[in-house]
């Protein structure tokens, strides 16, 4: 008989442990754009925890706003204004998230 998988921080089945999906809602992520050089805007988005997948993000945000961009140090930047998109996209993933002005 083999053992079923067990969630190492709550103890349940893999299958019913939603630990994965709570960290994700206690870290908020901040969305704020940023204006570089010649006044170009970027979109930026911190605030991810160390085992978030941020780069498998990234690619997902650029195909979504159809816009370059970068991951730095943790965030991503997204070339452009795109927050709405952003933060509907990642409420979506169910993320918390914040609106920096
Ligand atoms: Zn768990």
């Amino acid at each position: 008989m083999t053992a079923a998988v067990v969630c190492e921080v709550c103890g349940l089945p893999k299958e019913i442990c939603v630990c994965e999906e709570l960290s994700r809602e206690q870290a908020a992520l901040r969305v704020r754009i940023d204006t570089r050089r010649y006044g170009k805007a970027v979109t930026v988005v911190e605030g991810f925890t160390d085992d978030a997948n941020v780069d498998a993000l990234a690619k997902e945000l650029k195909r979504y706003v159809a816009a370059g961009g970068t991951v730095k140090e943790g965030h991503v930047e997204l070339q452009g204004d795109h927050r709405q998109k952003v933060v509907g996209f990642l409420r979506n993933k169910g993320y918390t998230v914040e609106e920096r002005a």
